[in-house]
């Protein structure tokens, strides 16, 4: 099955009880039995549910993965893996990444043991470096959050490996649609849903991802055991958004492309950050990595001053001044005053993270009509 065919079909059959061809949303807690531990598979809803249980095969056959789990957000995913940890363990993470990563490692798992440390991976050699006794995970977003500089998955995964290390990949950003870590050899990939896989900016969901057996029964225990779990609603609307995954993407992306290259030709633009550009330097790993190159991009205004950096983003009509990304409808922010502020400034200037760069998550409007809007908001500058 291909993928704009899996989107709509795998894992999904119109329901057995009535022909519906939506997934019903199996609104209940808990299911009747026969005879004391006879049931149909289904005993109460933070342990299975239907809906839910049709959501994780559609994501897992995305990700040509086997198991997905679904949790109530991407950081409830995430906490979920760093429940697999002991106190004393330690993971290693690319030191560009979503700021709700960073604060869950440095101000709620330091306290019990875990130790986390941010590193530039752009050269996966560095890897070897950084790997101690105490390394269990490593884990990566790439291209990463707001910077969108590019891991090496396959080659990190090579190295993490050979030493026993399982890696996972936060793969938000590009969605299966662009990238898929498991056949580059990641050991699990994570999702916050809430972006391209929901799509529609209308609910918060995550997703974990893997091929193995253990690492997969592992976590449905911490996902039943701990209860981070997602209702059936939400289950819905993500399957409802992932139908057209593989549609919004391609516009997406072209729109971002476009977009990319008027800023970079525009005087009052600095720097553009986006992986499609030949002048990004690892536009080359970005072709073989990635299908096409996403729909995130940052870009630095020729201006040092913060203030013209946020009068644009108050100037822009369709990109919309907010936090998160993913949905049909332009974004526009400032990750250092918003996604990224709870980093400390010092971090955030080691990361190289500015506090005037801006950043955009493309939509699928008509893209004349977004590059008329940023060009008004740039000249009014
Ligand atoms: C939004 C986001 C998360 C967190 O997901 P939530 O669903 O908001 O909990 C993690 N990683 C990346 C890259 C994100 O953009």
């Amino acid at each position: 099955m291909k993928f704009g065919t899996k989107v709509i079909h795998a894992g999904i059959e119109p329901d057995s009880a009535t022909g519906a061809i939506m997934t019903p949303i199996y609104q209940t807690s808990t299911y009747v039995q026969e005879a004391p531990g006879q049931h149909k598979g289904y005993e109460y809803s933070r342990t299975q549910n239907p809906t839910r249980s049709i959501l994780q095969a559609n994501v897992a056959a995305l990700e040509d993965g086997r198991y997905g789990i679904a949790f109530s957000s991407g950081l409830a995913a995430l906490d979920a893996l760093i429940k697999l940890l002991r106190p004393g363990d330690e993971i290693i993470a690319n030191d560009d990444l979503y700021g709700g990563t960073v604060r869950l490692f440095q101000k709620v798992y330091a306290q019990f043991g875990i130790r986390s440390r941010f590193v530039d991976l752009t050269n996966p050699q560095a890897l070897e470096e950084y790997i101690t006794d105490d390394t269990r995970w490593v884990y990566v977003e790439t291209p990463s959050n707001p910077l969108l500089r590019l891991v090496d998955i396959e080659a990190i995964c090579a190295i993490a490996h050979r030493r026993g290390i399982r890696v996972c990949v936060d793969n938000t950003f590009c969605s299966p649609y662009l990238q898929k870590p498991l056949t580059l050899g990641a050991d699990l990939v994570l999702h916050s849903a809430t972006k391209y896989l929901g799509g529609h900016s209308d609910v918060v969901l995550g997703l974990l991802v893997t091929r193995e057996p253990q690492l997969a029964e592992q976590l449905y225990f911490i996902q039943n055991a701990t209860g981070a779990v997602p209702g059936p609603q939400d289950c819905f609307l993500v399957l409802r958004g992932i139908k057209t995954l593989h549609v919004r993407m391609e516009r997406a992306c072209a729109n971002a492309m476009a977009i990319a290259q008027f800023l970079h030709s525009h005087p009052a633009v600095a720097k553009v950050y986006y992986p499609g550009l030949a002048s990004h330097p690892q536009h080359e790993l970005a072709k073989r990595q990635m299908r096409d190159f996403g729909a995130m991009l940052s870009f630095e205004l020729d201006s040092d001053c913060i203030d013209d950096a946020v009068r644009l983003c108050q100037k822009t009509r369709y990109f919309q001044l907010a936090e998160s990304l993913g949905g049909v409808e332009s974004l526009i922010s400032i990750p250092a005053a918003m996604t990224h502020a709870s980093i400390p400034p010092e971090q955030r200037r080691q990361a190289g993270l500015r506090d005037t760069l801006i950043r955009l998550s493309v939509g699928i409007e008509d893209v004349s009509d977004l590059i008329e809007d940023l060009q008004q908001a740039l000249d009014s500058l």
